[in-house]
C-alpha cells in the first residue's frame, strides 16, 4: 500500500489555482465565443451549437461552484456538530446515486456521538466529494465503508472503497487543481476538500492499492 501524507502548500496552491482558473475558464469561454460568432455570421439554424454553448456554460458553472466552496463563508459559522449525524445526512443524500452504481454504503462507528467543531456545510461538502470519488472508483459496484473513530482527542473519518485504486503517478498529482483522470471530471473536488480540512486544522491522508481500493482519512480535533 502506498502512503502519502499530503502536505500544506498554501502559496503554491494559490498561484497554481490562479493560473489554472484562468485557463480552465478561458477554454470554454473561447469555444462559446467562437460558436456565437459563427451563428452571427451565418445565421445557422443548427441547434447543436446552442447545445454545445449550454454545456460549456454548465461546465464553467460546475467549476466555479466547486471553487466557491473554498471562499470563506460570509459569516464564520464554526459550531460543535455530531459527525455521526452529519455523515448520516450526507449518506442519505447520496444513497440513490450509490444504488444506481451498485455501491453499498456501510457506516461503522463504535459510538454515535462524536463531536467536532466545524463549518457544517463545508464539512458536508468534503464528505460528499470523497463519497462521490469512491462511488466513481467502483464502476462495477462494491462496498464503501465509512469508519468513524476517536483516539484520544483525534477524530478520524475514513472512506474505504473497493475501487480501482490510485496509481503512483496519479497519487503524486492528487491535490493539484484541475488534475483529473475522468472525462467529465473537474479535478477540483479533492483539492477543495483538502483545503477545507486544513482550514479546520485537520489533515487528509490517502492510502491506496491498485485494483484493491483506496482509503481517504480525515483527521480532525475532537476538542
Ligand atoms: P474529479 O473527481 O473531478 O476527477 P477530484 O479532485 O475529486 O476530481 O479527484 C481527482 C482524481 O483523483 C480523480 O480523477 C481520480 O483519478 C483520483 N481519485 C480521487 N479519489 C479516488 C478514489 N477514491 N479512488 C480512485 N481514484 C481517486
Ligand atoms: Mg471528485
Amino acid at each position: 500500500a502506498q502512503e502519502l501524507l499530503l502536505r500544506t502548500e498554501k502559496l503554491s496552491v494559490v498561484s497554481e489555482l490562479a493560473a489554472g482558473i484562468a485557463h480552465e475558464i478561458r477554454n470554454p469561454l473561447t469555444s462559446v465565443k467562437g460558436f456565437l460568432q459563427l451563428l452571427k455570421s451565418q445565421a445557422l439554424e443548427n441547434g447543436i451549437y446552442y447545445d454545445i454553448m449550454l454545456s460549456e456554460i454548465d461546465r464553467i458553472d460546475l467549476i466555479l461552484g466547486e471553487l466557491l466552496l473554498l471562499a470563506k463563508p460570509q459569516i464564520a459559522h464554526f459550531q460543535r456538530k455530531n459527525v455521526c449525524s452529519l455523515l448520516k445526512e450526507v449518506v442519505t443524500l447520496l444513497e440513490a446515486q450509490a444504488n444506481m452504481c451498485n455501491v453499498q454504503i456501510v457506516m461503522k462507528s463504535a459510538v454515535d456521538d462524536i463531536y467536532v467543531t466545524c463549518e457544517e456545510n463545508q464539512l458536508k461538502q468534503v464528505c460528499i466529494n470523497f463519497i462521490k470519488n469512491a462511488i466513481e472508483a467502483m464502476p462495477d459496484g462494491g462496498e464503501l465503508t465509512i469508519q468513524l473513530e476517536v483516539e484520544k482527542e483525534t477524530v478520524s473519518i475514513r472512506f474505504i472503497d473497493q475501487g480501482v485504486g490510485i496509481p503512483k503517478d496519479v497519487l503524486e498529482k492528487l491535490g493539484q487543481p484541475f488534475f483529473t483522470t475522468k472525462e467529465k471530471g473537474t479535478g477540483l473536488g479533492f483539492m477543495v476538500s483538502k483545503k477545507i480540512i486544513e482550514n479546520h486544522d485537520g489533515t487528509v491522508h490517502v492510502s491506496s492499492e491498485e485494483q484493491k481500493g483506496t482509503t481517504i482519512e480525515i483527521r480532525l480535533s475532537g476538542l
